[in-house]
């Protein structure tokens, strides 16, 4: 089975927000964004084929890419965009990629390097809600940081795989939708694991 690498993930902007998996993946079938499950489903949430409005509310930038939307029966390992929707967390993850940026300092406008591991790797249940500059000292506010999208917190996300980082974007529609659903307004981030 295939595994992407390169993901676009949609989050809820305020991390506490949630919603049940099985209502996200409901709406978003329901807008045809989302397809079939497929038959196997990862150790990290459930697995679905895109629908047939998939098209109609990402848009991809740049030049007609070659998208493929299928397994390829012959190659398991041939890439395919497919959509991902894990379970509900019962609080906020914080989420990175080996392509993360690290926010500026407000202040003193330095890179604030090393924070993301150490948030990937604090206590689950003891996340901080302050950071410490290490070049200026000052203390910023964890949810004013700008990580130029490529981390974020969230209890609910939509991870949608083998998207290239800055390839495509929601549509406004989606992301309406999104804040209908949860009253709190849906932001991006492109994610690389490896
Ligand atoms: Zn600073």
């Amino acid at each position: 089975m295939f595994i992407s690498k390169l993901q676009l993930h949609l989050f809820p902007e305020n991390p506490e927000t949630t919603l049940p998996q099985n209502e996200l993946i409901n709406a978003l079938a329901s807008m045809a964004f989302m397809g079939d499950a497929e038959n196997k489903a990862d150790h990290q949430g459930k697995r679905f084929l895109t629908g047939e409005k998939f098209l109609s509310h990402l848009c991809f930038l740049g030049c007609s890419p070659d998208i493929e939307f299928l397994p390829n029966s012959e190659d398991p390992d041939s890439p395919y965009i497919y959509i991902e929707i894990p379970e509900t967390h019962p609080i906020p993850q914080f989420t990175s990629g080996v392509n993360v940026k690290a926010p500026r300092c407000s202040e003193c406008k330095k890179e604030l390097t090393g924070l993301a591991t150490f948030l990937k790797e604090a206590d689950s249940i003891c996340k901080p809600d302050k950071a410490h500059c290490q070049h200026c000292n000052s203390v910023l506010a964890m949810d004013r940081l700008n990580w130029r999208r490529t981390a974020y917190s969230s209890r609910t996300r939509i991870i949608i795989h083998n998207i290239y980082e800055s390839e495509a974007v929601p549509d406004d529609l989606l992301l309406d939708q999104l804040y209908k659903l949860t009253q709190s307004k849906w932001k991006y981030a492109f994610i690389r694991i490896t």
